[in-house]
């Protein structure tokens, strides 16, 4: 089976000549590379932040059964933990507002196509199928009850942890750290961030400076096959069944909460340029949206508050 690396979308510029005070540990977790940098008095922290990481895994994971995800999917009646409580209820939330373009319970989808395994896509029954068991407003809450649906929490968990753990920094007084989620980035203080070309990937097509924000991109160019000559990809648009397909390569929302970034990169990849108009629910958030044909258009206030540099690389 053919397995292609997997480049991170975002990129991180150290902005002063201070790198050699800084520490970068890292981890592998959620099926991504984990980055978390800061000061080198902040070691301590850093390590207690990745083991925080694989709690987190146990939360969230959908394939893994020791998971409260897992357990929630298999028939579980409550909701117990606060944490898992509170990603499922603003997903269902952002389901809504997206009119189902955004579903956490794409589930059955994400589990037909198998991006990681797959090399042919399913068959157009195994789709219609799995389309029966989607919808987030099959989801009743009391009693709580899934209503064989299944939920996915992918387009959300991360930016969800790297707001928890950006949060731990902050209380403790440190003054610098990028956390990286494979890619859904968390700053404390300010640094340059490149976003990935995704052409080609290990190239950067343009860069930012952000001071004290998250930065999230979602692609079609991390999780793939090609078949017959068509890439099929892990953002899937819940309303055909089927990878979404409308020439958008990416979407990087920068957002002060990273579940917000994370859960509307996703939503914007799926919606295209209608998706903008979700912005005007969350504060301060923007985003840019990089077409196949290197198009680029962005949110009014992107425009406005960064100065976006293109690379010719
Ligand atoms: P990544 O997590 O790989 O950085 P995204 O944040 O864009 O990328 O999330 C993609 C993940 O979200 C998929 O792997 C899947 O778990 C889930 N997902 C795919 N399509 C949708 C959708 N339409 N709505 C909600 N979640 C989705
Ligand atoms: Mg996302």
């Amino acid at each position: 089976m053919k397995k292609l690396p997997i480049f991170l979308l975002i990129i991180i510029f150290l902005l002063c000549s201070c790198a050699e005070k800084r520490i970068t540990k890292q981890t592998f977790s959620f099926d991504t590379v984990i980055n978390i940098t800061a000061d080198k008095s902040d070691e301590k922290k850093i390590s207690e932040a990745l083991t925080k990481c694989q709690k987190f895994e146990k939360i969230f994971s959908r394939t893994n059964p020791e998971s409260e995800l897992y357990k929630v999917n298999c028939g579980a009646k409550e909701l117990k933990n606060e944490h898992l409580s509170h990603v499922i209820n603003f997903g269902i939330e952002m389901s809504r507002l997206t009119d189902g373009a955004f579903d956490i319970t794409i589930a059955p989808l994400s589990d037909v196509w198998n991006i990681k395994e797959r090399t042919a896509p399913p068959g157009k029954s195994e789709i219609e199928q799995a389309l029966k068991n989607v919808g987030y407003e099959k989801i009743s809450f009391s009693p709580f009850n899934l209503n064989n649906t299944k939920i996915d929490l992918g387009a959300l968990a991360k930016g969800y942890i790297a707001d928890r753990l950006r949060e731990e920094f902050v209380k403790s007084g440190c003054e610098n750290a990028i956390i990286d989620l494979g890619g859904n980035i968390a700053l404390i203080g300010e640094y340059t961030v490149g976003i990935r070309d995704p052409e080609s990937p290990e190239k950067i097509f343009a860069t930012i400076k952000l001071k004290d924000k998250s930065a999230v991109t979602s692609g079609s160019y991390q999780r793939y096959f090609e078949y017959n000559g068509n890439r099929y990809h892990h953002i899937i648009d819940p309303r055909t069944g089927y990878p979404t397909s409308n020439s958008i390569a990416s979407v990087t929302v920068i957002s002060p909460l990273s579940m917000h970034a994370d859960a509307l990169s996703t939503a914007i990849f799926v919606m295209g340029e209608a998706g903008l108009k979700l912005l005007k629910s969350f504060p301060d958030t923007d985003a840019l949206i990089l077409f196949e044909n290197g198009e680029i258009l962005t949110s009014d206030g992107f425009k406005e508050k960064y100065d976006l540099k293109l690379k010719n690389n």
